[in-house]
């Protein structure tokens, strides 16, 4: 499935908030938002309230661009969420954030899920030590992700495991930094998650 490969920065703009599409870049002075940067292209003035779907698109838009997924791959998320026993908004932030691609990013592996998803890709990562190379690949309680053993790709790592630590480790995953490796020990909860989007919202829009 493709993917966005354009400027990272424009869909925070058009997000009008922070994304972290760039890693530790994204903390520095010259992130767009922290500049003030609005929406791209032309500026028309926009008379009167947002309408509620415009709302609704603005949320998902969000989320999905967050987690860096087409829109084709993200709806069949939506759907086995809304098939799921569960509240169907936070199923689909569960399983967000259980792609392998957003746990190597979580665990610090890489520095943005952008570049998780190329470093599982190509084959660095390890889980319950086999090779798995699928970013969706979705991950399970007790499950081990792990760096592959070379030289080269620990050495990738290790900066980016740092700046993870800064940021915290999320409490659904226990990091164990100098093996490289993390166990998945429960399903993150909507708090564990905290996404700073409405999830409801999103399932407003597609159950239209
Ligand atoms: Fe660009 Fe990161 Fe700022 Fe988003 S948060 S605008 S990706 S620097």
């Amino acid at each position: 499935m493709g993917r966005y490969i354009g400027p990272a920065c424009k869909k925070c703009r058009r997000a009008a908030m922070k994304l972290f599409l760039k890693g530790d870049r994204c903390n520095m002075a010259k992130c767009p938002i922290d500049q003030g940067h609005g929406a791209p292209g032309p500026h028309l003035r926009r008379r009167g309230k947002a309408s509620d779907y415009s709302l609704q698109l603005t949320e998902k838009q969000r989320l999905r661009n967050t987690y860096g997924m087409r829109e084709g791959q993200f709806r069949l998320f939506f759907q086995r969420a809304l098939r799921s026993r569960g509240v169907t908004g936070e199923v689909l932030l569960q399983s967000l954030e259980l792609r392998l691609d957003n746990v190597v990013y979580r665990m610090g592996l890489a520095p943005s899920r952008r570049a998780a998803r190329q470093f599982v890709h190509h084959g660095h990562v390890r889980v319950d030590g086999q090779k798995v190379d699928i970013p969706s690949y979705k991950l399970k309680p007790g499950q081990v992700v792990s760096v592959r053993d070379n030289a080269a790709s620990r050495e990738y790592v290790k900066p980016n495991l740092d700046s993870a630590e800064n940021r915290g480790f999320p409490a659904w995953l226990a990091v164990d930094k100098g093996a490289m490796k993390a166990e998945v020990l429960h399903v993150p909860t909507r708090e564990e998650i905290a996404p700073v989007v409405n999830e409801q919202l999103i399932v407003e829009l597609y159950s239209k």
